[in-house]
Formats: structure tokens, C-alpha cells, sequence
């Protein structure tokens, strides 16, 4: 395939002391020996191995120094896109980035689309489409956890699988197909059988990778929890408790600490994506009503809801309400200010509710936040119990793609089941097959692959 040459800014701007400025293509040499100088001023030649030097980066038009730092020439095919690379790694100030980039396209780059180097790396065929987006996963990646299983697709895992998968299907296909040509009953018998066993196995493995999809999920986008409670019974101080005990915190929402209503913490291992539900009412000037309505929904969308309960003074009819909102969710009980003690009129109205997981903490002292956490590690288990080395699935579209591929599959098992013409059965398991290779990008359009690539961060 022809390629430009195309240019991006490689790291989060502003962020990091260094920034990365990533230029791929056939003329990345010639781009970059434009613009780019040894410390005395010569020129430089980016050819045969791999290599870094010390230079200047300077304007192709004015030769004016813009920055100098380390420039790591990567010929292809074994850099990240298995294209002629350079990268320019330079002082992280957002303007001096900002000039480097442009006279990386002074000099003759384009300016690449998100996600273009990735593309590129899968065209190139140095990696696959599941690695692909795996690779977007760990970008965004918001645990540890989630972090390695994202890693363990980009090390193909999931590929190798359904690879796996479409081997025994051709082999399946190649019994049928050799049948077709000689249709003796007997052998037509003995393919139909071989159909059905080999469909059978198929089918728990298609169905082990579609229920890994909800984890995948999960780890994704975390599990949505929201913390409910009357006015002052400590949920705000409960989600900065939670923020706070815990270090692996990325936050998506950019603004103060006061105005967050939504976060994430990692539970042994597991992100929840905190809502807090007051927070909305409190933070937003609207009117009542519709800070309610906002907080039924969000007790609609949880997986988890945190009832929070002051325990230090007897319940309220509000408490009562609450409780009743949130019957149909999982929850979990949070009675909190424990260190002013325990009401007993609340301890005794508590007692109605024996079969709930209560947990006593102190947001504010920052008391027993560890056991509500192990108390909430429990109640989620079941979403989440997975064997922590197997394959994953890790996104909606192959979600989808798997699902049809099972369709097709279990349509070739009943027409052997009853007997069908073997074409009938050939023409099933070729979609079949087809299907799953769209799921790993091996048979793909156009289309599919612009609407995956364009999904991630620029640079990438
Ligand atoms: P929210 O309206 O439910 O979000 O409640 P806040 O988190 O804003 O807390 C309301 C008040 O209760 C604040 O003055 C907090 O300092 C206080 N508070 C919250 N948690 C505790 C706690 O565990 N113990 C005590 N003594 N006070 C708390
Ligand atoms: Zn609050």
C-alpha cells in the first residue's frame, strides 16, 4: 500500500516534562533531516539502523532553533508502524510542542487523523484488529486490573482464540465441501454428525467469549454506582473518603474537587464509577424537581447504589423513601458518622433491614472505608468472576460480530440436525467463519476500519 508521511503530537499535551512528536511514513528521513540538526549545527542523515542523536530541531524555512532534545530514528519494518519512524522528543512546554509540530509539516508531513498510527500498524499487518483496539483500551484504561487485561489482547490472546476457532471451522468446511462432491449417504451422515460435535464446541467457546463481554465492559467503563442518601448524611464526604484512600484514581471529568459529581476508584482492582447523586442537586442551580428526577435516574442506571444513613440520629421519613427508591438495585447500606456514636432509635429501625449488607463507617474520620470496600468487593464478585488469565473480549463490536457468528453456526447445526442439503450447511459455516474473522479484522471493509481508528486519541 502507498502511504504519506504523517505527523502527530505522540503524548498527552501538557502533562509530561518531555512530548513526543511521532512522524511516520516513506519520507520520515527526508521530512525530519529538514528540520532537524546536530548540536554544532550539521546536518543529519537518517539512514540503516536504528539510532539516537543529541540535535536541534530547527525551521525548514528560517533554520531557526526551535528546541533540541533526543531524536530516535526507527527504520520500518520494526517500529510501532512498521514504517520509517522518527521521533522527536522535546521539552514539554505546549507552544515549543506546538512549533515542532509545525515544522515537522513545514517540512512536508501531514497531519495524522487519531488514531492514524495505529491504522497504520494494522495495515502494515504488525498488528491485528483486536490488538488494535486493545491498544485504545490501555490508552484508557482506568485500573491496573483492566490495564493488564487490556495488555493481554495486545499481546493477541483474543486473536489467537478466534484464529483458533476459524482453523477448525475450515477443516470443518473442507469435510463438508469434500462430501459435497462425493454424496454417498453414509458420508453424508458421518459430515452432518462431525457438523454437530465440532458445532457443539464451537459454540461454548463463541458463547465463554460473549459472556466475557460484560466483564470487558466493566472494566472498561467501571461499575456504575451511585451513593444516594437525604441532604447531610455525609456522600459527598464518602466519595472523597473513597478518592482519597485510594491512589490509582483517574478522573474523567476535569474541574475543582467540589463540582465532581462523578469519579473513579479502583476496588481491588475493579473501577466503580462514583455518582454522587446529591451532588446534582446541590451543585446545580435547577429546580428541585428535576434534581430528583435526575437522581431516580441515576439510581435506575446504577449496578450498585451506596444508601447512605446518618447513624448518629434517628431516622427520617426521607430515610424511608430512599430505602424505597432503591429496593429493586443491589445496594449496600452506608451508616455513617459512627464516630458520634449510634442513635438508638436508628439501631432499632436498622434492625428492620436485616437482610441488607450494612456497613457502619465515619466518612469524615476516614474510618473503616477499607471494610465498606471489602463489602463492596463482595457484592460484585459475581460480575466479575472471571479467571484472571483467560481471553477476553473486550469491546462492543466483536461483541456483536460474535453474536451473529453464533447465529450462523447454530443455523449450520440444525440444518445438519435435520438433515438439510450439505451446501445449505457449507454456505452457514462460511458466514460463520467470515464472522469471526471480522471480529480480528481479517476479512474487513473500509468503512469498519475509519470507524474503529477514528474512536482513538490523536498521536496514538
Ligand atoms: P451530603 O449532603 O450527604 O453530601 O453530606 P456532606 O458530605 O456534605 O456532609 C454533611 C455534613 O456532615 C458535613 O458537615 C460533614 O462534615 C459531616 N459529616 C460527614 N460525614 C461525617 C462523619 O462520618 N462524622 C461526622 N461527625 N460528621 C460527618
Ligand atoms: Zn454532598
Amino acid at each position: 500500500m502507498d502511504f504519506d508521511t504523517i505527523t502527530a503530537i505522540a503524548t498527552a499535551l501538557g502533562e509530561a516534562s518531555i512530548s513526543v512528536v511521532r512522524v511516520s511514513g516513506p519520507s520520515a528521513a527526508q521530512v525530519c533531516e529538514r528540520i532537524v540538526r546536530t548540536k554544532s549545527g550539521k546536518s543529519v542523515h537518517f539512514e540503516g539502523d536504528r539510532k539516537v542523536i543529541y540535535g536541534q530541531v530547527v525551521h525548514p524555512a528560517s533554520s531557526d532553533v526551535i528546541d533540541e532534545g533526543l531524536i530516535l530514528w526507527m527504520p520500518g519494518p520494526h517500529s510501532y508502524t512498521a514504517e520509517d519512524v522518527v521521533e522527536l522528543q522535546v521539552h514539554g512546554g505546549v507552544q515549543l510542542v506546538q512549533n515542532v509540530l509545525e515544522a515537522v509539516l513545514a517540512a512536508g508531513a501531514r497531519m495524522a487523523e487519531p488514531g492514524e498510527f495505529t491504522k497504520r500498524a494494522f495495515l502494515n499487518g504488525r498488528i491485528d484488529l483486536s490488538q488494535a483496539e486493545a491498544v485504545m483500551d490501555l490508552i484508557r484504561a482506568k485500573t491496573d486490573f483492566a490495564g493488564k487485561v487490556a495488555l493481554q489482547q495486545v499481546k493477541g490472546r483474543f486473536r489467537d482464540e478466534i484464529r483458533a476457532m476459524r482453523k477448525e471451522l475450515i477443516a470443518l468446511q473442507a469435510h463438508v465441501e469434500v462430501t459435497i462432491d462425493y454424496p454417498e449417504h453414509d458420508v453424508e451422515d458421518v459430515a452432518c454428525r462431525q457438523v454437530l460435535e465440532t458445532g457443539a464446541s464451537l459454540l461454548q467457546r463463541i458463547d465463554k467469549l460473549i459472556a466475557s463481554a460484560n466483564v470487558g465492559r466493566i472494566l472498561r467503563d467501571g461499575i456504575a454506582t451511585a451513593i444516594v442518601g437525604r441532604p447531610n448524611v455525609g456522600k459527598s464526604s464518602l466519595l472523597n473518603a473513597m478518592l482519597r484512600s485510594d491512589r490509582a484514581i483517574v478522573t474523567d471529568i476535569p474541574g475543582t474537587t467540589r463540582d465532581v459529581l462523578e469519579e473513579y476508584v479502583n476496588v481491588h482492582g475493579i473501577p466503580l464509577k462514583l455518582v454522587d447523586t446529591a451532588g446534582i442537586r446541590e451543585t446545580e442551580d435547577i429546580v428541585e424537581r428535576i434534581g430528583v428526577d435526575k437522581s431516580r435516574q441515576s439510581i435506575e442506571d446504577a449496578e450498585l447504589v451506596l444508601v447512605v444513613l446518618d447513624g448518629s440520629v434517628p431516622p427520617t421519613a426521607e430515610d424511608d423513601a430512599m430505602i424505597e427508591d432503591t429496593k429493586a438495585v443491589r445496594r449496600i447500606f452506608v451508616v455513617n458518622k459512627v464516630d458520634k456514636g449510634i442513635d438508638p432509635a436508628f439501631e432499632t429501625w436498622l434492625s428492620n433491614y436485616s437482610a441488607a449488607a450494612v456497613v457502619q463507617i465515619s466518612a469524615k474520620e476516614e474510618m473503616y472505608i477499607t471494610e465498606l470496600e471489602n463489602n463492596i468487593a463482595r457484592v460484585i464478585q459475581a460480575d466479575v468472576s472471571i479467571e484472571r488469565d483467560s481471553t477476553y473480549m473486550t469491546n462492543a463490536r466483536q461483541k456483536n460480530l460474535l453474536e451473529v457468528a453464533r447465529t450462523d453456526l447454530i443455523n449450520a447445526m440444525d440444518a445438519a440436525d435435520a438433515g438439510a442439503t450439505l451446501d445449505l450447511i457449507a454456505v452457514a459455516l462460511q458466514s460463520t467463519y467470515e464472522e469471526l474473522g471480522l471480529v480480528i479484522g481479517e476479512e474487513t471493509g473500509e468503512d469498519l476500519l475509519d470507524e474503529i481508528f477514528s474512536r482513538f486519541c490523536l498521536g496514538k
